[in-house]
């Protein structure tokens, strides 16, 4: 058989990194851009992906093509994202490997797509029969109706996903799916409220407004136009390309009962139904003004009926709050402005927590039946790192993520490398790059990490707000800086005085970052007075009352719930020690431009990407040693030709046949090194020599 090495033939530019020469930034563009153009979207570094966004459809997922890729090695044919796909799945099957698939890169770089993409390839290849196909089915079928509640238009992205999201896809012995188990990470339910212009709130409003039946709205008390509701923003209601009425359909028929969709749509009205109510001051003698509920178009009284609470009960909840101190219980007013905000703490936590408990009920339709599981394949599409003119703390959660994910990357390829390096027994020498460990430790140290002054700020007692933690933080972090600096002459938190007012920045290893801490103690306490949740417990509403546990007055709990940063740096640290334990894979998603559209290269922005992913020290890494590795076989049967002794066939173990045909080609000896399966190649240029004369 002739052992086809596509990465070698008829290639577009070069398809793997190593293999450039020379290697500069510049001829890394370029190759770029020269396959681009040429609608090769898919590169490889050695064994990770690079995914260009074509912001346009490519007849290269075709059925034909999941064929040709399928059991194939991974270097036979030209790069594309199914190469990978069948290579993770082949080593959990036959390898016994849990795998991880890593996608990374910024928002609207194609990691939701690419990850789709994995998903469909491996349910096309793996398995075959009535169960398994309903397990496939199913996996397959959460993703709609997870986008619909957790994907938005943004500025960046028309489906940008707003939550991290991590999958586990479970296997038996024989490679059939059995289920999966979805983890979600911070929704970003600020949206719920307020959305930057030119921006939307997420995607289910819209679907549900454009998409549902008269009946179905008039029996949700909704109406289809989108401006009579304060939540939903105007200016970018329609979004081009998207089908809002065409998505609802599809939302709904994931495997839920009917009555349970109808209590999920019905929390979605209640959500627009709050941002419709409006309050007023009512005077007081001693001169306060207390809030009481405006009434003006029976939005409250239709919210009260759709969930079945107490028009006075919810009412009351928006003009009084119960502070209760150990034994003691006081009541005191809301004024207007607190109201507002009470609502809207409501109307965040009732969509987040309908978020997370879809997620949960996904789950267990999902989850693998009594089989036990032999296998893993997680699949990881967190949102992208983001810096926009104004950034809170929403970016700055997610942007520690992607801090995290680069880290887990440097780890995890070097280890990768080196420990390829030990099985092949060859001599590892140390490379130097960056490491972003110190932006991490800036952010999560236990004692004087960003977050853990955050978190000691909101459970102060006394006056605390924004400008108190920024104080904080510039005096602790300065001083923490002063002694960096003089270790490592490595600060990441900067400060100077051109910042503007109420600022901080960080360089963060995508640039810098200016965060304004407006809002950042609020999102991270993420209160929600006792009396809403109680109100909100009251309700006939059975889903209603699930989602507000803590209103049980049997329960109630004075601790407080632990704040938002901790909750998340909490659970990206079991995600990072999960995917410590998973053999990774790597697609590293680039945007060509800023426009959301096809054809378009846009040279400094790719340039941007490039850098902060590390993609240029990620080749040097893999060309450190030895930039080319190629099993004996794949080896001798390629370039057996050059030399009379090993062809036409040669006798006797492959790594012999190498060392003989090497030999014969005169090639010098310190260009080689002999691994237990593996002929490693220092110098690209030796292989480009191997294949002119195997050409001539
Ligand atoms: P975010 O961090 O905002 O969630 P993302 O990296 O997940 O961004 P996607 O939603 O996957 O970005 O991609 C944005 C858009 O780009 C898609 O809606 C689609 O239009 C287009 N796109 C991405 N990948 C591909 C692809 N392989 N083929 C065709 N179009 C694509
Ligand atoms: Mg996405």
């Amino acid at each position: 058989m002739e052992v086809k090495t596509s990465l070698l033939d008829n290639m577009i530019g070069v398809g793997d990194m190593v293999l450039l020469e020379p290697l500069n930034e510049d001829s890394f563009i370029e190759n770029l851009r020269n396959r681009f153009d040429h609608n090769e979207i898919y590169t490889y570094i050695g064994s990770v992906v690079i995914s260009m966004n074509p912001y346009r459809s490519l007849p290269i997922y075709t059925p034909q093509k999941v064929e040709e890729y399928r059991n194939r090695n991974f270097y036979e044919l030209s790069p594309h994202i199914y190469a990978l796909a069948d290579e993770a799945y082949r080593s959990l099957r036959d390898q016994d490997k849990d795998q991880c698939i890593l996608i990374t890169g910024e928002s609207g770089a194609g990691k939701t797509e690419a990850s789709k993409l994995v998903m469909s390839y491996v349910a096309a290849v793996c398995g075959k029969g009535q169960e398994v196909n309903k397990v496939k089915e199913q996996l397959l079928q959460s993703n709609p109706v997870l986008e619909a509640f957790g994907n938005a238009k943004t500025m960046r992205n028309d489906n940008s996903s707003r939550f991290g999201k991590y999958m586990d896809i479970e296997f038996d012995f024989k490679g059939d799916p059995l289920g999966g188990v979805i983890s979600n990470y911070l929704l970003e339910k600020s949206r719920v409220c307020k959305q930057p212009r030119g921006e939307r709130n997420f995607h289910i409003f819209y679907q549900l407004l454009s998409g549902a039946s008269d009946d179905t709205l008039m029996k949700l008390k909704l109406d289809r136009d989108f401006s009579k509701y304060n939540y939903l923003s105007l200016d970018s209601a329609n979004v081009n390309g998207l089908d809002d009425a065409a998505s609802f359909r599809t939302v709904r028929i994931v495997g839920f009962m009917e009555a349970e969709v109808q209590s999920v749509l019905e929390l979605v009205a209640a959500v627009l139904k709050l941002g419709n109510i409006e309050f007023k001051p009512e005077s007081r003698i001693n001169g306060f003004d207390e809030s009481r509920v405006k009434d003006k178009n029976g939005e409250t009284i239709e919210m009260c009926e759709l969930l079945g609470i107490e028009q006075s009960v919810l009412e009351r909840a928006f003009s009084y709050r119960t502070v209760e101190a150990k034994m003691e219980k006081m009541s005191t007013t809301l004024n207007v402005a607190q109201a507002y905000y009470a609502r809207d703490a409501l109307a965040k936590n009732l969509y987040s927590r309908l978020f997370s408990w879809l997620v949960t009920r996904i789950n267990e339709s999902i989850k693998a039946q009594a089989k036990t599981r032999h296998k893993v394949m997680g699949v990881l599409d967190i949102y992208g790192f983001e810096i926009f003119e104004d950034n809170s703390f929403e970016q700055f959660i997610i942007n520690y993520c992607n801090e995290k994910l680069q880290q887990i990357f440097i780890e995890l390829t070097l280890r990768e490398e080196q420990e390829e390096y030990i099985r092949e027994d060859i001599e590892w020498t140390n490379i130097e790059y960056f490491n972003n460990a110190v932006i991490c430790d800036l952010i999560e140290n236990n004692q004087n990490g960003i977050l853990a002054m955050l978190d000691e700020e909101c459970l102060r007692p006394g006056t605390v707000t924004d400008d108190t933690f920024l104080d904080k933080l510039n005096t602790i972090c300065a001083e923490h800086q002063h002694f960096e600096s003089r270790l490592s002459k490595n600060s990441k938190f900067l400060t100077d005085h051109s910042l503007p007012h109420s600022c901080f920045r960080i360089q963060h290893y995508a640039g810098k970052v200016l965060y304004r801490v407006e809002g950042f103690v609020d999102k991270n306490n993420d209160l929600l007075y006792r009396d809403l949740s109680q109100a909100m417990y009251k309700a006939t509403h059975s889903l209603m009352r699930q989602l507000f546990p803590e209103g049980n007055p049997a329960k109630v709990n004075l601790k407080r719930p632990p704040t938002a940063g901790f909750q998340f740096k909490a659970s990206v640290g079991v995600l990072m020690k999960n995917l410590q334990t998973k053999n990774p894979n790597y697609i590293r998603c680039i945007k060509p431009n800023d426009k959301k559209v096809a054809h378009i290269f846009t040279d400094s922005l790719v340039c941007h990407q490039v850098r902060y992913l590390g993609l240029m020290e990620n080749v040097r890494v893999r060309r450190a040693g030895y930039a080319f590795r190629q099993p004996y076989e794949s080896c001798l049967e390629r370039y057996k030709m050059l030399c009379k002794k090993t062809w036409p066939q040669w006798r006797g173990p492959t790594r012999d046949g190498v060392e003989v045909l090497l030999t014969d080609c005169s090639v010098p000896s310190e260009e080689f090194a002999y691994g237990r399966s593996k002929i490693f190649i220092r110098n690209p240029r030796t292989l480009f020599t191997l294949e002119e004369r195997r050409r001539a």
